[in-house]
C-alpha cells in the first residue's frame, strides 16, 4: 500500500522567480509496507527541475532498501530521510544519529549532482546500504565498509548500466584498500571463487563488532593478503 502526504511551503508555485525568492523547503513522506521515506528538499532549483529524478530516487529506495535489509539486517531502521542539501558538496553521504531510543538515518544528496546526473540513481543503492550496515564506530576498516556498499550497488543496483557505473577490471598496482569499486570487485570474486555469501558473513561480523584480522581466515581459510594474491593471479569473475 502506498501513502503519500505532501506539503509545499511556498506562497506561489506558478512563477519560478517567486519560488526562488520565497522558497525554503518542501517535504514528502511515502510509506510502502514496513518502510517510510521522508524526502526533504532544500534546493530551489531542484524544486523546479528535480521531479523526475526525485521519483526515480524514491522508486529506487523502495526497491532496493527492503531487499538489502532482508538479506543483511532485517532490524534496520524502518524510517529513512533523504535530504536534498544544497550545502553538501560531495555526491551523497549518510549520517546517523540517536535521540533517546529513536535513530535517525539521513542521506544528504547534492542537488547539483543529481540534476546533472539523473541516471546516477544507484547513489541511493550505495547510501542506503550504509544504513543497513549500521556498524557504528570502530567496527572495521573504512575500505571494507565502502567496498561492501559498492558491492551492494553492483548486486542490487537498478540502473548501473544507464549511469555508466561498473567495477573496473583488476590491474597491477591495485590494493584491496583502494576501497569502493576496487574492493567491491574483490568481494564479488571472493564469493564466486572462494566462499559463497562471504559478504553476508563479513557484514554480520562488522555489525556485531567481532570483526578482526582473523575473520578472513575463519570465513575463507586464508588470510586477507593471501586472498588478494590469489585474486591478483587470477582475477576473472
Ligand atoms: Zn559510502
Amino acid at each position: 500500500m502506498l501513502f503519500i502526504t505532501m506539503a509545499l511551503f511556498t506562497n506561489c508555485v506558478n512563477a519560478h522567480s517567486s519560488i526562488l525568492s520565497s522558497y525554503t523547503s518542501d517535504k514528502d513522506s511515502v510509506t510502502k509496507g514496513a518502510y517510510t521515506l521522508v524526502f526533504i528538499n532544500r534546493d530551489p532549483t531542484f524544486a523546479i527541475k528535480g521531479a523526475i529524478v526525485k521519483q526515480r530516487m524514491i522508486d529506487a529506495f523502495f526497491k532496493v532498501y527492503p531487499a538489502e535489509a532482508a538479506i543483511y539486517n532485517p532490524n534496520t531502521n524502518r524510517h529513512v530521510v533523504f535530504l536534498i542539501d544544497p550545502n553538501y558538496e560531495g555526491v551523497a553521504a549518510t549520517f546517523s544519529s540517536s535521540f533517546g531510543n529513536i535513530r535517525v538515518d539521513t542521506v544528504h544528496f547534492n542537488p547539483a549532482w543529481m540534476l546533472k546526473m539523473p541516471t546516477d540513481v544507484d547513489v541511493v543503492t550505495h547510501e542506503v546500504m550504509h544504513i543497513v550496515q549500521e556498524y557504528g564506530y570502530s567496527a572495521g576498516p573504512f575500505w571494507l565498509t565502502e567496498g561492501i556498499a559498492d558491492y551492494a550497488r553492483y548486486k542490487f543496483g537498478v540502473d548501473n548500466a544507464g549511469s555508466g557505473w561498473s567495477m573496473p577490471d583488476y590491474r597491477a598496482g591495485q590494493s584491496y584498500t583502494n576501497s569502493y569499486r576496487i574492493s567491491a570487485r574483490f568481494l564479488v570474486w571472493m564469493e564466486e571463487k572462494k566462499t559463497p555469501n562471504v559478504v553476508q558473513k563479513l557484514d554480520a561480523e562488522l555489525r556485531a563488532h567481532t570483526y578482526d584480522d582473523g575473520t578472513w581466515k575463519k570465513l575463507t581459510g586464508e588470510s586477507l593478503d593471501d586472498l588478494w594474491k590469489d585474486y591478483a593471479a587470477n582475477p576473472a569473475i
